[in-house]
Formats: structure tokens, C-alpha cells, sequence
């Protein structure tokens, strides 16, 4: 970290809106997790059984042999198998002719969105890359503007990028592949993508075409001629996760993927929402999705997501925000979001501690004291915490203040980790709180109306 950095100057030196709500990310994994499961595995329920319905012989299918459909349907399976594995190997080698040898000829709009996404996916460089069906859906519209043999089918894209996924994650797609004579090619790549859960086809690489810039400990996403704030992203980057070493005791050796593109909808992240005030957010990978073993899934880590309107003004406060919260995604996920952004606050405001001195940090405890505590009747709950008009991030982050001073920041961190693997209801969080800190989250709001911070 260095005073001189003009970008990480004290709230009071920022454009408006000031105070921590311009820096700070709208979206951690809880909110995702918690948001996305009920959405993905009823939306699957109700795939999986219009599935049934549909392949059962029913009065318009019922002239098919059921042993001729079963042969068709294994033989489409093996094909559609053959030509998403032809597919993955064609990036490992960098084959761009083998990649587009199985695409639908007469979609040439396609065509030419998949030799970018060829590109991207040589440009990201994965360890690990693999694409397999997970179940055939249906959607009436993609039936219509194709043929009568359309197989829409869910995919499960599983990759490894080297130095950042510490483990192979997954993400979804959707394709649409139709027989044409009597060939399975690749005809369309969006069809499902409504149906798909959060973020799925808005990876990095899914968007226009982009450039990577690699560092220790920093990959960074930009658009492709963009390298120079790609550069510059990746400096604040480092400087961020040297505060988040710093001033969060959990042993992190883990690296950080940022993603900086003219793009409002990227992964799970939305800025188009004007409402919605945000510059950057953390967003889950997934080992396995929600709902693929488990409802809630297993969560694996946690890229970075740039407004794209901040590209400009991301510094190592903001990230040090959001690498707070890559460096605890992979515990679990469990914590309360008031846990999860109190600690992300507590971190970037030791940043600007260590730049401007105190003076400030004090300023702002007092404001959230006298002006954000008043709004609130208890702490934060995790429904509706992101839609919250009071200061939710700033209560928050007294809450983390508070059990720093009574209990010290090695203990946080342990409750930290406590709650972000166990807490996964009211009465596990506030056994977890009680045992390690003599506090309920009831008793710790109570305390937090006497606190008076040291100064
Ligand atoms: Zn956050």
C-alpha cells in the first residue's frame, strides 16, 4: 500500500455519493446461494417433469417403437457426446477448425459468435476443460425456429483456470443441436439461457471478445485493446490483496480473478439497475451447482465483477472490499451477510486507516452511530439486505468493530469461519456467536446501542 496512491483517498476527497456505499460490492455468495436455490431446483422439478411427460409415448408419439426411440435417443447421445468432446479438445490444442467443424452451416451469425468465444477460451487458458449433457429441456419457440428433430439440452461446462480455480468448478449452457443429413450439428447457443440459473452464458469469455492479463496472484478480464486499464486494474489488485494478507488473519494464499468489460450483465452481477448502487461485486463459483448434488450446492470460490461505468476509478479500497470476500468465499457461505460485509468493511477501512490516519475512520464510526444506527431495530437480516435504503454496510461493519474490540481479530476470523460452514439457520448462528463471543445476534444489537468506540 502506498499514501501516494491518488485513488484511495479518504471518503471525504471522493465524488459523491461518499462514505463506503460507493466502493462497496451488492452481491456475495449467500445472497446468490440463498436467491438462486429455490429458483434452480424448482425450475428443475418442473424441467424434469415435463421431461417425463414428454418422452413418455404419448397420442402424437405413441406410433414409435418404444425400443426405436430408446436406440435414437442413445445414438443422439453418443453423437452430441462426441462432438462436445471434439469440442473441448479443439481449445486444448488450439484447433479453431476442429472447434467449428460441428456447427449448424446455414447459421452464420453463430459461426461467428463461437470463433470469438474459440478465441476467449485459448485467451483464458484452462488446466481442465470438459462439457457434458446434463438433461434434454424443452422450450416451444427454439422447436419452432428450427425443425422437428431440435435437441435442446443442458450442459455443464467444467473447467479449471490455473492459479485461480483451486479446484474444477462448473458452469451451465444451453445448445441446441438439430439433425441435418443426418448429422448432429450445433445450431444455436441461447435458447435456454432464461431457464438457466443466475449467471449462466455470461461468463467472462460468453461477451464480446476479450484480452486476459495475468500477474501473481491477479488474472484480470478486459475488453480486448483494453490492456492498459487492464494493467492498471491488476496494480490496485495487488495492492488489495496485500491489505486483505494485512488486516484478515485467515492464511489466504489463493489468487484473484477480476473481470472488467463494457458489459452490465456479467456472471450474476447486474449494474443496469440505476437503482441499484454498485461498483463492483464478488460473485460464487461452484464445484458443484445448486441443485446438481446438493440443493445448496458446494461452493468453490469467487470471481470479481467491475461496474463497468467504475472501470475507471477501481482502487485497492474497493478491492479490498470484494477480495475480503474471495479470500472467505470458499468456507462455505453460511455466514450472515451482516458478518460477511461487516468483515469486508473492516478490512477496507483498515486500508484507509493505514492512508489518512484515523481521523477519518473515527468520523465515519460516529456517523454510522449517530445517523445509521437510529434506522435500524436490529441488526441487518440477510432477506432484503442489499435492498435496504438504510446503511446496512456501515451498521454492519460497527457490528465487526465491535467484536474485534471485545473478543480481538483472531477470534473474529475463527467465528468467521464458524459460521460460514455452520451457520446455515438462525439457531446454528446464534449458538455459534453465543459460544464465542457470550453474545446472540438479539444481545449483540442491544450491546451495540452502548458502543463506544476507543479513541
Ligand atoms: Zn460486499
Amino acid at each position: 500500500m502506498s499514501a501516494t496512491i491518488p485513488s484511495a483517498e479518504p471518503p471525504g476527497a471522493q465524488v459523491p455519493p461518499p462514505g463506503p456505499r460507493r466502493w462497496v460490492g451488492l452481491l456475495v455468495a449467500v445472497a446468490l446461494v440463498s436467491g438462486g436455490v429455490a429458483y434452480t431446483v424448482e425450475e428443475r422439478n418442473q424441467d424434469a417433469q415435463a421431461r417425463v411427460v414428454a418422452t413418455q409415448p404419448g397420442p402424437n408419439q405413441g406410433t414409435k417403437p418404444p425400443s426405436k426411440t430408446a436406440a435414437a435417443t442413445a445414438a443422439r447421445r453418443v453423437a452430441v457426446d462426441t462432438i462436445l468432446l471434439r469440442r473441448a479438445r479443439a481449445v486444448q490444442t488450439v484447433n479453431e477448425a476442429l472447434f467449428l467443424q460441428d456447427l449448424d452451416p446455414t447459421n452464420t451469425r453463430l459461426r461467428a459468435a463461437q470463433k470469438v468465444l474459440f478465441a476467449n477460451l485459448v485467451e483464458i487458458g484452462f488446466s481442465e476443460l470438459g462439457y457434458s449433457q446434463a438433461e434434454e429441456r424443452f422450450d416451444e419457440s427454439a422447436v419452432h425456429a428450427h425443425s422437428g428433430t431440435t435437441y435442446l439440452v443442458r450442459v455443464l461446462m467444467r473447467y479449471q483456470i490455473p492459479n485461480v480455480d483451486v479446484t474444477p468448478v462448473t458452469t451451465e449452457l444451453g445448445y441446441t443441436f438439430v439433425a441435418r443429413g443426418g448429422h448432429w450439428v450445433l445450431t444455436d447457443d441461447d435458447d435456454l439461457d432464461k431457464d438457466l440459473g443466475p449467471g449462466a452464458h455470461k461468463e467472462a469469455w460468453d461477451l464480446g471478445r476479450i484480452e486476459v492479463l495475468r500477474s501473481p496472484r491477479v488474472l484480470v478480464a478486459v475488453e480486448k485493446g483494453d490492456a492498459k486499464r487492464g494493467q492498471s486494474i491488476a496494480a490496485e489488485a495487488r495492492e488489495a490483496i496485500g491489505e486483505v494478507t494485512s488486516y484478515w488473519p485467515r492464511a489466504w494464499r489463493g489468487s484473484v480473478f477480476v473481470i472488467a468489460l463494457d458489459e452490465t450483465d456479467v456472471r450474476d452481477a447486474r449494474f443496469a439497475d440505476e437503482d441499484i448502487e454498485s461498483a463492483a461485486s464478488a460473485g460464487t463459483t461452484f464445484s458443484s451447482l445448486p441443485g446438481q448434488d446438493t440443493a445448496d450446492g458446494t461452493v468453490a470460490g469467487s470471481y470479481i465483477v467491475i461496474n463497468p461505468n467504475e472501470r475507471d476509478r477501481v482502487d485497492e479500497i474497493l478491492l479490498s472490499h470484494e477480495i475480503t470476500h474471495v479470500a472467505t468465499a470458499d468456507l462455505g457461505g453460511y455466514e450472515p451477510l451482516w458478518l460477511a460485509e461487516g468483515a469486508a468493511e473492516y478490512v477496507s477501512w483498515r486500508g484507509i486507516e493505514a492512508i489518512s490516519g484515523p481521523g477519518e475512520v473515527g468520523k465515519w464510526e460516529q456517523e454510522v452511530i449517530d445517523d445509521a444506527m437510529p434506522a435500524l431495530t436490529s441488526l441487518p437480516s440477510d432477506a432484503g439486505f442489499y435492498q435496504n435504503s438504510a446503511d446496512v454496510y456501515g451498521v454492519s461493519w460497527l457490528a465487526v468493530r465491535f467484536l474485534v474490540q471485545r473478543i480481538g481479530l483472531p477470534m473474529v476470523e475463527e467465528l468467521y469461519e464458524d459460521m460460514a460452514k455452520h451457520g446455515t439457520d438462525q439457531a446454528s448462528r446464534d449458538r455459534i456467536l453465543l459460544s464465542r463471543s457470550g453474545l446472540t445476534e438479539a444481545t449483540l444489537w442491544v450491546a451495540l446501542q452502548d458502543y463506544e468506540p476507543p479513541r
